[in-house]
């Protein structure tokens, strides 16, 4: 039954060719596909606010007489205009207006404003409101909150508005079709639901909606996770329908391979590698994530099955986001490989030229059993002759896409290849529901023995001295230090200054220690010079950047200056923290912050303080920064609800993933248009 509303939208008032190939653009075919444009948040013009009783930042209608309108020349030549009502003067100013407009605002004359009331140095302002001149005693407001939409496709706001009204007010005759099984009750209709969030009455909870958690929205946000979930589900379905090698391995190369190590795989590792073992020998690919905490030990279980899949007489592609992961993946595997013959390539940016037209040929001749690099290895030239096995390391700085990718390169008659994801820091768990439906998930939840919690300290930048006089006690004490500089610029070279200052400072009021520097822009040799002179204990206290945030191992290292670390992410705290505590001696971090700190910034160091735990920590990043931030896939739209909310909406999950399973299960042909619906044509995600 398609009802009115799959009509086209052409068939609304004000909406000719030239407006529907704009709408088209932007996934908007059908009437009904506006009713799921739906607001991000909404103005409340149903009433009028006295002009004392408005809060700062908050969008608000205000009513007023003018007492005088005047050009200011300030910084920047404005129209400034007094307004008050018995409550108190607010100025409206303006920097773009006419001499008519001037003209208009005499003293005496009553104004209904609408804007956001700032709380400037000279009283309340509002800068450019909307207004317009109304008579004494005039009543009339807004009987709904005006929804805010997104403005996509270079369509204003008020012709968002005007389209979706049409839309709502056919709604009302005929609801789009209800796409979940009905043994599901949930406390909404679907088109009762789209009618509250595009017109909400002007008594509707407005706290509620603006936390997102109104009943109307989660009946959506349910359904557009199923959406979600699904799209992850077929995805998955799509890759396991494909052919991949089946990885036998050799279980006694396996095991010399594991002797030969200094230490043995503790039982989350072994755990964790079995279930590797097991998938890689299947005829279908491996879509498996391994989380683990910083230092839980997931390079080896990469390790292992890398030699698995080269032992099979199969290419093996390990993928890290920064130059420096992958090259100290580089050096770790060329350690432990050091005794068996295999050959391995190496691919990152700055390979060029020559090089790199010689690493392209040992990758597509199968002459390089591993190849280990960067982005690098998504280029289109980049060929495999048996790519058996694709390990990403961090998955959280990649898109789904560019995994994908790499697997359509394995080289002809190969089939897929098999796919290990590891990431960085753990994901919460809730998150990677969402975010990786399409893996399957093994835990590495125990960290090698020995390993002691480290000790955060938060100290204000005031207190510098003291802790500069910490790190020579410690130092004299025979541990060794690291100071970690951050900048928030991107640039190698001012990051490197930083880090050279600091360091000449240090030394200066240090004269007694061996002071050593390491950053970016130093060449490989010189960098691996520091570090190994630091892992040889010549060095008593480095200054780094963050490129020590992986990789760099140094037991005797116990104690960490962190620098700015408001400036960071969690994830990224936590794994320069996790560069001590690695010996027997007991460690300790500074985050030496400079104040004010924001309250962001407060709960994000405290949250550091109270805990060691990674998983924690990520749950905490979440709650604080969003799963933009968390899973560093803002750009390709991953994560872009249209109206569900993570962590907000955590508790529907649960729900969310019974719903999909029951459509897949017993309701096949529902899967197709809940897609549809939510992910549209436009949807970045919707091209997976
Ligand atoms: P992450 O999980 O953070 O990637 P790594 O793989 O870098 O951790 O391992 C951290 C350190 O622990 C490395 O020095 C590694 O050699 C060491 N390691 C790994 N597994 C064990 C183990 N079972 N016992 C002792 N040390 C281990
Ligand atoms: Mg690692």
């Amino acid at each position: 039954m398609p009802g009115i509303a799959a009509d086209p939208v052409t068939q609304l008032r004000g909406v000719g060719p030239k407006l529907a190939t704009k709408l088209a653009e932007v996934g908007i075919h059908r009437v009904e596909d506006l009713l799921f444009h739906l607001p991000l948040r909404y103005q409340d013009r149903t009433r009028v606010t006295p002009i004392g009783a408005t809060q700062d930042g908050v969008d608000v209608v205000i009513e007023g007489e003018v007492r005088v309108a005047d050009i200011a020349f300030g910084r920047r030549r404005s129209l400034v205009v007094r307004l008050q009502d018995g409550t108190g003067t607010i100025s409206l100013r303006f920097f773009h207006f006419s001499a008519a407009q001037k003209n208009n605002l005499k003293p005496g004359t009553r104004l209904r404003c609408f804007g956001q009331v700032r709380r400037g140095g000279s009283g309340l302002e509002m800068y450019h409101p909307e207004y317009r001149q109304v008579i004494e005693g005039e009543v009339e407001t807004e009987d709904a909150l005006t929804p805010v939409y997104p403005a996509l496709g270079g369509i204003g706001q008020n012709q968002w508005r005007k389209l979706c009204a049409q839309a709502v007010t056919r709604l009302k005759h005929s609801s789009p079709q209800e796409l979940l099984p009905t043994e599901h009750p949930l406390p909404y209709g679907l088109g009762e639901a789209l009618v509250f969030l595009h017109t909400p009455p002007p008594d509707a909870p407005q706290e509620s909606l603006r936390e997102g958690n109104h009943p109307a929205q989660l009946r959506l946000a349910v359904e557009e996770l199923v959406a979600h979930n699904l799209t992850l589900q077929g995805l998955r379905a799509q890759q396991q329908a494909a052919g991949s090698p089946q990885l036998h391995g050799n279980a006694q190369l396996l095991e010399q391979f594991l002797d030969s190590l200094p230490f043995s795989p503790t039982a989350a590792q072994q755990r964790v590698m079995q279930e590797i073992t097991e998938d890689i020998a299947k005829p279908h690919p491996m879509l498996r994530l391994v989380q683990g905490d910083v230092g839980s030990g997931k390079t080896l279980v990469a390790a292992a099955a890398a030699l698995q899949a080269i032992a099979s007489g199969y290419q093996v592609a390990i993928m890290a986001p920064t130059e420096i992961l992958a090259e100290q993946h580089r050096l770790n595997f060329m350690s432990w490989f050091s005794q068996l013959d295999i050959n391995i390539a190496w691919l990152s940016g700055r390979i060029k030229g020559k090089k790199r037209v010689e690493a392209l040929e040992t990758i597509s001749s199968g002459s390089a059993a591993l190849v280990i690099g960067t982005h690098a290895l998504f280029q289109a030239d980049v060929m495999f002759e048996r790519l058996g096995l694709v390990i990403v390391d961090e998955q959280h700085r990649f898109g789904v896409h560019q995994r994908l990718s790499l697997t359509e390169k394995s080289g002809p008659d190969v089939g897929r290849p098999h796919q290990l994801v590891m990431t960085a820091t753990p994901i919460p768990r809730t998150l990677s529901m969402v975010a990786y439906a399409d893996l399957d998930c093994s835990v590495i939840d125990e960290l090698p023995p020995g390993r002691q919690p480290v000790e955060t300290a938060l100290i204000d930048n005031s207190r510098r001295e003291q802790i500069v006089q910490r790190v020579a006690n410690a130092c004299a004490g025979g541990r060794q230090t690291y100071w970690v500089c951050t900048l928030v610029e991107e640039s190698d070279v001012l990051q490197a200054q930083a880090a050279e200052a600091t360091a000449a400072e240090l030394a200066e009021a240090l004269p007694e220690l061996a002071v050593g520097l390491v950053h970016g822009r130093l060449k490989p040799t010189e960098k691996d010079l520091v570090m190994a002179a630091f892992k040889a204990g010549k060095i008593d206290l480095l200054v780094a950047t963050t490129v020590i945030e992986v990789g760099v191992d140094v037991p005797n290292a116990s104690l960490m200056i962190i620098e700015n670390p408001e400036r960071l992410g969690l994830a990224q705290l936590h794994q320069l923290r996790g560069r001590v505590g690695r010996g027997t001696a007991a460690s300790h971090c500074v985050l030496l912050y400079q104040s004010p700190l924001s309250l962001n910034g407060k709960q994000r160091l405290q949250a550091m303080r109270a805990s060691t735990d990674g998983f924690y920590i990520a749950e905490k990043d979440l709650e604080l920064r969003g799963p933009g931030e968390v899973l560093g896939t803002r750009q390709t739209g991953l994560m872009e609800f249209r109206i569900a909310q993570l962590p907000t909406h955590n508790h529907l999950l649960e729900e969310v993933q019974d719903i999909a399973a029951n459509i897949q299960a017993n309701h096949p042909d529902l899967a197709e248009p809940l897609i549809h619906r939510w992910t549209g044509t436009s949807r970045e995600f919707a091209k997976v």
